[in-house]
This record gives C-alpha cells, structure tokens and sequence, in this order.
C-alpha cells in the first residue's frame, strides 16, 4: 500500500493497480483474450525489424548503445544494404518492414531527407508494404517529410508516465517532449505506436497504471509493452529486471483499454522468457517482431542483452510461422 500513500492516484489509476497486483489475474486474460478474438481475430502479424544505425545522440540510462558508451562498435547501415535486407524480408512473406535506429542524424537530419530515400526505394519495391520507422524524437517537419516519402507508422514509446522518473533514466529530454512527437505523428496520419517498459527501476504497478490510461489518452494504435532488462555495462547494471507476469498483466490490459490496437510480444519478453512470450498470444497480444538485421550488425545493436542466434530471414519467418500454428493462430 505504500506507493498509494506517496502520491496522488486517481480511481481509475487505483482500480487498475489493484487488479494487477490481484492475486487471480486469469479472469482479466481470458476477458482479453476474447476481445483480441472479436477484434483482430488469430491471425498474428509478423513484422520484420532492421536495425540500420546504432549511432546515438542520446543517453538512456538503460540503454547499452547510449551516446556514453564507449565499447560499443558504432555502425551504420548503407542505403543500398537497408534495401536488400527489405527486399530480401518481403520476399520472405514479411508485409510491415520496420526500420529501427538510434537519434542519427545522419539518417534524420536535414529535414530526414537520407530516410526519407530509403522508404521511397521500399516502396517503389513493393507499394503494399508498410514501412514502419523507429528513430526517435524528430522535429515536426521531418515526421512529415517522412510521412510524405511514403512511411506508415512511427513507433516511439513513452516508456515510463512519471515525468520525473523519466527525466532520472533520460537526461536528454522530457516526458513532456516525448509527448509532444507522439501527438505529432498522429496528427500526421501515421498509425502511431508507444509503449513501455514494466519493472523499470523506481516504477512500481501504480506506475504501470498510469503507463497504460496514457497509452489510452494518446489513442495508440499500436502498443509494445516489455520487460525492463538490465544492461551490464550501463549504470543500471545489476538491477532486478522486470517480470514476465507483470509484463504479460499489461498487455492484457492493454487489449481491454484499446480493444482495435496491434499489440506485440516484445522481443525483450523472449529474451526473458521464450515460453512467458508464447504465452502473451492468449493475454491480447496479435503482433510478432522478428530482427532481420544482417548478422555483421546484428550484435552490435546492443539495447539490451540477448542471446542472437544467425540470422536466416526465410527460415527464421518460417520457424515463427510453425509456432504460431501450433498454437492454433494464423500467421500473416
Ligand atoms: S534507448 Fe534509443 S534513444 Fe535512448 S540511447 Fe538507446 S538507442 Fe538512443
């Protein structure tokens, strides 16, 4: 009851933060369970991350390829490779490709006049793909430059509601800026995504309550919600890292609180658990990320650790497609 009594909650906060913390969850997960069965039905959408540029200008506390992190081997994909890798996922069966990077100027600046190359040539490949971009805070002008060139979505997550433990994990910037992108990408027409992570340190289930009525308030369309993971080589090193169950508690409630979003397992709940993320596809969850960065880059980008097999775009696709059937979804 402790972290009640620090600071205000509001009913709605309360009566989510009581219900996660409840000791029978399961009648919340078969409640969204029907509800991503009415709303999307089983397929499960797989989509195809490329992590081009692992360069950085900011320092996320949690991050192991923050700008301070001088062991990293920075790299950058070129445009001819990040083409490749796309046509080489496409072909594979992917339909949504997701372009994921640091704050790289080098792809973003300049009115992201480099990106915006890059997501005409994904599309001039094939017009039915939809490329998904993930690079951080951009000035407004640029989310539409972009959005012009033919992106989708945009993925930036809140990660955490409170605005002063946002502020201790990112000495870069402010909850409040991080909301102003985000209502940015949505009045640009992108399907917008955010998100967060459970079990960060300093965060409890009040502050998983109110990470999901934001996700509400912004009206995402889509939501990743995964595990706080400690990184050994940042100041984090050795925190507890966050649970599978709490994360797993979220995204249902995620599923009741926006019944129409995409929401994935995210890959740090697989790094945590790979049975905890099969499980997330009955709590609500209806959207699979699989990395298909060229294993030359693959272990560079190096957010959080995880154990990276080799990458085999059409085998990897494939083995995620048998699994989704064995657990009676449709793969798409
Ligand atoms: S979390 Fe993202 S923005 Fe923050 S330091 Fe890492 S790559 Fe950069």
């Amino acid at each position: 009851m402790d972290c009640m009594t620090k600071r205000e909650v509001t009913e709605k906060e309360r009566e989510i933060w009581e219900a996660l913390t409840g000791d029978d969850f399961s009648p919340i997960y078969e409640e969204a369970d029907r509800i991503r069965q009415r709303e999307k039905g089983d397929e499960v959408f797989i989509r195809a991350i490329i992590e081009f540029s692992n360069c950085c200008r900011r320092r996320c506390r949690y991050c192991g390829i923050n700008a301070d992190q001088r062991q990293v081997r920075r790299y950058r994909m070129s445009s001819g490779e990040i083409l490749e890798t796309a046509k080489q996922a496409i072909d594979a069966g992917y339909r949504t490709i997701v372009l994921q990077s640091g704050e790289d100027e080098r792809f973003t600046g300049n009115g992201g006049e480099e990106l915006a190359k890059t997501v005409r040539s994904i599309k001039e490949y094939d017009e039915d793909v939809a490329v998904t971009l993930s690079c951080g805070e951009l000035p407004y002008d640029t989310y539409r430059n972009l959005r012009e060139a033919g992106a989708d979505r945009y993925l930036l997550r809140h990660e955490t509601a409170d605005a002063e433990l946002y502020e201790k994990l990112h000495p870069c910037g402010t909850l409040e800026e991080r909301l102003r992108c985000l209502r940015d990408i949505k009045a640009l027409g992108y399907e917008t995504g955010s998100g967060f992570m459970t079990g960060l340190p300093g965060a409890d289930a009040v502050t998983t309550a109110k990470d999901l009525l934001l996700l509400k308030e912004l009206e995402c369309d889509m939501a990743g919600i995964g595990p706080f993971i400690a990184h050994p080589d940042t100041e984090l090193a050795g925190a507890e890292n966050g649970s599978a169950e709490m994360t797993k508690r979220a995204v249902a409630f995620a599923r009741l609180l926006l019944p129409e979003a995409n929401l994935p397992v995210t890959t740090a709940l697989g790094v945590l658990s790979p049975r905890e993320r099969e499980k997330a596809f009955s709590c609500g969850a209806n959207v699979i990320m699989k990395k298909v960065t060229p294993d030359r880059y693959k272990k560079d980008y190096d957010i959080y650790p995880a154990d990276l097999q080799r990458t085999d775009i059409k085998r990897d696709r494939r083995k995620i497609e048998e699994m989704l059937e064995e657990i009676g979804r449709i793969p798409v």
